[in-house]
């Protein structure tokens, strides 16, 4: 049997990963400022998280969601301290896909409608529901498209309130920035306004932080930069460093209904050891500070070129744009100077680097860079 082609792939086989460095199968060391698209936040093979899932897997790897798994309770009680939403309850799933669908089937419960807003550029995963707000053609399909979705450009909010009035939207889901579009954040004011146009026509506010999230931008939650609270947050990616692990905070509006939710594998025991170690190392590593300091580094060196058309993002959510294609560009970082890197659409370098990087390894990657486009 082969597998089915759905991936385009550089010749690298990782065989090992150490923080923010991976050796090939030839014993090739790389710079990972790519992080498996944010995946990796506490840093590759950290020891406290091969602990905890080592430790957990001895003890019991998996039961179902009909028995009580305290590990899911202390992870709620984590995560409400370290985002600053202890009076948010969780839901806890496999993917950010998933968590995209939960939110948008929760707010469409909570309101009696069916109908969603979203955003050009947006991307919210590959389920049926999530690809249907995803501004992609390329990967929704017909059955795909039968959703009752709204597009509206980002910071439009007059396009907003146009499609709200029709009063039978259920929730606006947009990211916390936009990643595959681009590393696009939303314009100063643009959340706040959206907070208040959901609040006047009843929809639900539902923030997309599956890769924004869990410290990356240099707060817990892209969103908190602008100081509003959505009804609805979701997650996945660096939330288990690897495990797959996804989840929603949800508001105390919400009334939860027996079976109105449930996953087989979702709070498994294993994913719940990986989450709450994450926590942990977050905490007392300071990573989110980390993440700030390092972010604005690295973004401050990028050298200004002439095929250097502009620099965007927050913390260690990067986008380098390019007057042109960065395919060279990448492979040349790749092959020649072996860092890892992630690109949003053709034009695009986007770094999505473990929370642990060091300033010397944004050093690394900028020398690398003048050398290459020279
Ligand atoms: C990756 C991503 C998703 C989908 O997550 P999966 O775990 O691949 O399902 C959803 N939203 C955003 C913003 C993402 O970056």
């Amino acid at each position: 049997m082969e597998l089915f082609d759905v991936y385009s792939l550089f010749e690298v086989t990782p065989v090992r990963a150490s923080g923010c460095r991976v050796w090939d199968d030839k014993g090739q060391e790389y710079l990972d400022l790519y992080g498996g698209h944010a995946v990796i936040s506490v840093g590759h093979c950290h020891p406290v998280y091969v602990k905890a899932l080592k430790d957990q897997l001895d003890r019991i790897g998996f039961y179902s969601n009909s028995v009580v798994n305290p590990l899911q309770a202390g992870l709620a009680h984590k995560l409400g301290e370290a985002s600053g939403y202890s009076d948010y309850s969780l839901f806890l799933d496999n993917s950010g896909a998933e968590s995209n669908e939960n939110a948008m089937k929760l707010a469409s419960f909570h309101t009696g409608r069916d109908r969603i807003i979203a955003f050009r550029k947006s991307f919210h995963g590959r389920t049926s529901g999530a690809v249907a707000v995803t501004d992609n053609p390329a990967i929704v399909s017909p059955f795909n498209a039968n959703h009752k979705v709204s597009f509206c450009e980002l910071d439009d909010a007059e396009a907003v309130e146009c499609a709200l009035k029709k009063g039978d939207v259920a929730g606006v889901i947009i990211e916390g920035i936009q990643g595959c579009g681009g590393i696009n954040v939303p314009a100063p004011g643009f959340l706040g306004t959206l907070r208040s146009l959901c609040d006047k026509y009843g929809a639900c506010l539902i923030l997309d932080e599956v890769q924004s999230g869990y410290g990356r931008s240099g707060k817990f939650f892209a969103h908190q930069w602008e100081g509003i609270r959505p009804d609805i947050i979701t997650m996945g990616k660096g939330i288990a460093n690897g495990f797959p692990c996804g989840g929603i905070l949800i508001s105390p509006a919400f009334k939860a209904v027996k079976g109105m939710l449930g996953t087989t594998f979702g709070g498994n025991y294993l994913a719940m050891a990986a989450a709450n170690a994450v926590l942990d190392i977050i905490r007392d590593e300071h990573l989110i500070d980390n993440a700030y300091e390092v972010g604005k580094y690295l973004k401050a060196g990028i050298p200004s070129s002439p095929e250097i058309k502009e620099v965007r993002g927050r913390g260690l959510m990067i986008g380098i744009e390019f007057n042109g294609s960065v395919a060279e560009i990448r492979r040349k970082l790749l092959f020649e100077k072996h860092i890892f890197t992630g690109v949003s659409g053709k034009n695009m370098i986007r770094l999505l680097a473990p929370l642990v990087i060091t300033k010397q390894d944004a050093d690394t990657f900028i020398g690398a860079l003048k050398e290459v486009l020279q």
